[in-house]
């Protein structure tokens, strides 16, 4: 039997019903194969940083999974893909953003992959609700999540009600 490895992934969406692109989105992640979902975040409302538009939501899932990182991250492009095909118009901006954010401890650095993703140690719309769900865990290369997220400087980011 393969090794179970705890995952993070990252959604976002700032287009159209963002916030049910989001719930659709923790949905289809419940049901990726030789994964158990473990726990969502709750929903964040955070502004744009280097993109354009609507404040965007966002949330993070914490899964096991048996998957190696490349399936893992191939799943979440067609995942990305199906809510845009539904979702919006031809060549339309995509409604839902999902990131492999940790892999186990892993560090990964292919044309395709970098884990720990590159910008999420800077991110208050990423750190806020991976540290609720795991309020001790440590970025590989960066350090305690936590600690990151006090030298943040200020981002507009809020939890949305439950
Ligand atoms: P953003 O970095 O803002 O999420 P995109 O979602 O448009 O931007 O980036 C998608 C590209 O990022 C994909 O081509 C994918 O190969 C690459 N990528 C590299 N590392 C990761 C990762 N950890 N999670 C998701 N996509 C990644
Ligand atoms: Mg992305």
């Amino acid at each position: 039997m393969s090794k179970t490895v705890r995952a993070f992934v990252g959604v976002g969406a700032n287009l159209g019903f963002s916030r049910d692109a989001v719930l659709n989105a923790l949905a289809d992640l419940s049901r990726l194969p030789q994964t158990e979902f473990v726990a969502a975040s709750g929903l964040y409302q955070s502004e744009p940083i280097e993109a354009s538009g609507a404040d965007f939501i966002n949330a993070v899932a914490e899964l096991e999974t048996r998957l190696a990182a490349s399936d893992l991250l191939a799943h979440l492009w067609s995942l990305e893909k199906a809510a845009g095909r539904v979702r919006t118009e031809r060549n339309a901006p995509r409604t839902l953003d999902l990131d492999l954010l940790l892999y186990g401890d892993e560090m990964i650095s292919t044309e395709m992959l970098t884990v720990p993703h590159a910008r999420m140690a800077e991110r208050a719309f990423v750190l806020l609700p991976l540290i609720e769900l795991a309020p001790d865990i440590s970025i590989p290369g960066k350090g305690p999540a936590a600690k990151l997220m006090r030298k943040l400087g200020q981002q507009r980011v809020f939890r949305l009600a439950n």
